[in-house]
Parts: structure tokens; sequence; C-alpha cells
């Protein structure tokens, strides 16, 4: 890490910090952020070369970082993970549980695969990447859990029965967790994104992203960025009192 640079300014200095779904879209683009913030970056995704490719990106940002191929549906991937990262940094500091899918169709046409896919890697994902990282952030008596939801898990969507399913669950693990863990150090928030420009929007017609766009009084779809930069606010100290929240970043697409 360049050390003239970290010690003014930076919100994340030597933070220890998990992003999973991190070779792409808010993922990459939340480790990123976290990177020119001062952290040690440890980026989690499905594909080898990709998370290579990302790992290269922040470490041009001068920041410290670490790359695992983790499907986060595999229980083992991700314990093996956290065991690794504890024998190289000896902390976790945030886990930003981000890593997600959409697998959408209507009630009637929904295939139970589909259904069982989309609950594997939103909910179930999230459960074993924060339960691998609690013990651990309880005997230090501090630590971040963010968990990425989105407006349709406060509102729902049209065709996503399954992904809707998840983000509410989502927001419950966040509350659940907010009053087990505050009590030892640890705060745990969601982000709940509106229409994001990023790669899990590839499967939706542009007239539906159209009209997404009409909905938003500040008239643009999100930016990775602007998703990133609320992870980076609620993993830093600023956020000292923030805790259990739902922190809706839509553009005002819901007002
Ligand atoms: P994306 O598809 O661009 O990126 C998701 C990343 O997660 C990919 O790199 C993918 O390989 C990874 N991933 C998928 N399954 C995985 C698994 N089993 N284990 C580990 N990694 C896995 O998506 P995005 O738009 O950047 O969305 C990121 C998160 O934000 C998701 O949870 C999504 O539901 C949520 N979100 C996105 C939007 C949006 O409009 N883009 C809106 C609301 C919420």
């Amino acid at each position: 890490m360049n050390t003239t640079t970290s010690s003014l300014g930076q919100r994340l200095a030597n933070k220890v910090s998990i992003i999973t779904g991190a070779a792409q879209g808010i993922g990459l683009a939340t480790a990123l952020k976290f990177a020119h913030e001062g952290a040690i970056v440890v980026l989690c995704d499905v594909k080898q070369a990709a998370v290579d490719a990302a790992v290269a990106q922040c470490q041009a940002a001068d920041a410290q970082a670490v790359g695992f191929v983790v499907d986060v549906t595999q229980r083992e991937m991700v314990d093996a993970m956290v065991k690794s990262v504890l024998a190289k940094f000896g902390r976790i500091d945030v886990l930003v549980n981000n890593a997600g899918i959409t697998q959408d169709a209507r009630l009637q046409k929904m295939t139970i695969e589909q259904f069982d896919r989309v609950i594997d890697v939103n909910l179930r994902g999230v459960f074993h990447c924060a339960q691998a990282v609690t013990d651990t952030m309880v005997a230090q008596g501090s630590g971040v859990i963010l968990n990425a939801s989105s407006v349709v898990g406060i509102y729902g969507n049209f065709g996503q029965t399954n992904y809707a399913a998840t983000k509410f669950g989502v927001i419950g693990f966040t509350k659940t967790w907010s009053r087990e863990l505050g009590p030892k150090g640890i705060r745990v928030n969601a982000v709940a994104p509106g229409f994001i420009a990023t790669p899990i929007l590839d499967s939706m017609p542009e007239k539906v992203i159209e009209d997404m766009v009409h909905r938003v009084p500040l008239k643009r779809l999100g930016r990775a960025e602007d998703i990133a930069n609320v992870y980076a606010f609620l993993a830093s100290d600023e956020a000292a009192y923030v805790n259990g929240a739902v922190l809706e970043v839509s553009g005002g697409m819901t007002v």
C-alpha cells in the first residue's frame, strides 16, 4: 500500500474487507472504491480469470488486494476463504454480501430450478458468508456486515417472485443480525439499490429500462459507483451509529 496516501483522508485505511461478487458491476466498483479508501480488499467471485482481472485493477490503485474463487452457495469454499484471509491478515473488518443473481419469470411460469437457484445464491449465500465471519468479528468486538437488498425487496416487482423473496429476506437478515450483533460491536446494514447500469440488467428489454428511467426523478439509471460510495460510507466509522438500516439508493424512483 502507498503509505504516503494512507494516512490522510482514507476512510477505510487497513480495514480488511471481503466483497462477494466482486468481479464486475457493483461488486467491482465497491472493491475499487474500498481500494481508494485504503482498505485491504478481498475479492470473491466464481471465475478465476475475472477475479484475477479485478484484483489487478485494485492493485493498480495501490491497494493490497487478494482474490478467491468462491461460489457463495458452497459453504466449504466460503469457510476456506475466511480461513485464508485470517491466516494472511489476522482479522476481518468488513463483509459486503454483494453477490446476487436474477432468473426472472412470472409466478405461473417460474420453474423450481429458477426458484431454488436464486434462493441459493441471494439468500443462502448471504447467510453462509455472514455466519462464516461472525465468530471472528465477535472476538474482535468490531465489524461491519453490509447486505445487498434492492428496491424490489421493499416493493416487489413483476416477474421476480424468487428475487423479491430473497431481497425481502436480506432485509430480514439485516434487522435480525443488527439486533443480535449490535451489542457485540458489529453493525449490520442493507443497501437497496434502484436500477443500476450493470450486466445484471443485460437481460432486460430496452423498453423496460426506458420506462424505469422515466420513473426516476433524477432521470438516469444509477451507476455502480453510486452504490459503491454508499457501501464505503456504511463501512466507515462515519456510519458508527447506523445499524439495522435499509438505505434506498434509487434516485428517488419510489418517492
Ligand atoms: P452483476 O451480475 O453485474 O454482478 C454480480 C456478480 O456476482 C458477478 O460477478 C457474478 O459472477 C457474481 N456471482 C454470481 N453468483 C455468485 C456466486 N454463487 N458466488 C459468488 N459470486 C457470484 O450484478 P450487479 O448489478 O453488480 O448486482 C450486485 C448486487 O446488487 C446483487 O446482489 C443484485 O441483486 C443487487 N442489486 C443490483 C441492482 C441493479 O440494478 N444492478 C439493483 C438492486 C440490487
